[in-house]
């Protein structure tokens, strides 16, 4: 079911007010995603999210598996319906999305910097990488591709991904607490000024259990860092139904001197959305 948020009337990530704005899908629509913030993203940051995150991401790293299970698209036409394997003595063999068993990586990240306090370069095994794939689909690929080398080859993205994740994250929080409630932390990461996605994207290393029946998942909860200060901090769980990581995006600030921070707070206090959590236990 489609949840359509009020028109932001500006463009969520550089402001701009001029027309065309367009409708941001918090969650991609490649994804099925279904919440939906209309007039929220100018084309000059909609060109830099569809190029920088959402075509390797969605298009490179999950377009086989999309293209195999339906998925939406705006480019029916450009699904993809053959791939390349390769044979035990390296001959490229072209064979149907059906019989492949269309594995994706997935991202597994320690806790975002800037909950855990650890110095900038400390960041070097912040991720690790595991690949969500159907073993019985994988065997029946054994079995029905005649001499493949049994391989499947990745390249490590953490950065696009993390930067989707973020981009969810500021989104979902400007539809639920209304723009100029917060201060954005992950702006300079959406649009490509910085690559330190670790400092305020995280997640938990350890793999949950699936929701049987599970669609993606998005909470807000805060995390008070000072008297005046708390950090708003959105989880997120793509695909909960499947063996697939939580995260969490430390996406902004709320300032409690300011009237119209704390009008947002209180309102969604008295909503039940925001969840009170210790210090610490992030
Ligand atoms: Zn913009």
């Amino acid at each position: 079911m489609v949840h359509r948020y009020s028109p932001v009337n500006e463009c969520i990530y550089c402001k701009e007010t001029t027309p065309p704005l367009d409708t941001e899908h918090i969650i991609p629509y490649a994804f099925g995603g279904n919440l939906l913030l209309p007039k929220a993203s100018c084309r000059k940051c909609a060109k830099i999210i569809n190029k920088q995150i959402e075509t390797p991401i969605l298009s490179h790293e999950w377009g086989a598996l999309r293209a195999k299970h339906r998925f939406p698209t705006r480019n029916k036409n450009k699904r993809r319906t053959h791939i390349t394997v390769y044979e035990k003595d390296g001959a490229a063999k072209k064979i149907s999305i059906k019989e492949h068993s269309t594995p994706v990586p997935l991202y597994r990240f320690k806790q975002a910097r800037i909950l855990s306090g650890a110095p900038r370069g400390d960041d070097n095994h912040h991720f690790t990488m595991s690949i969500l794939t159907s073993h019985k689909e994988e065997m029946a690929m054994k079995t029905e591709v005649a001499n493949w080398n049994q391989k499947h080859q990745f390249f490590a993205q953490p950065l696009p991904f993390a930067r989707l994740l973020a981009k969810i994250a500021h989104g979902y929080i400007t539809a639920e607490l209304g723009i100029g409630t917060f201060i954005p932390l992950t702006l300079d990461l959406i649009l490509g000024r910085t690559d330190d996605y670790s400092m305020t994207v995280g997640g938990i290393w350890d793999i949950p259990p699936p929701v049987p029946g599970g669609d993606h998942i998005t909470d807000i909860h805060m995390l008070f860092a000072s008297s005046v200060l708390a950090l708003v901090i959105v989880d997120i769980r793509l695909f909960s139904a499947a063996e697939t990581p939580c995260y969490h995006v430390v996406a902004g600030n709320i300032n409690f001197h300011r009237p119209e921070h704390v009008r947002a707070f209180e309102k969604h206090k008295i909503g039940g959305k925001i969840k009170h959590i210790p210090l610490g236990s992030t």
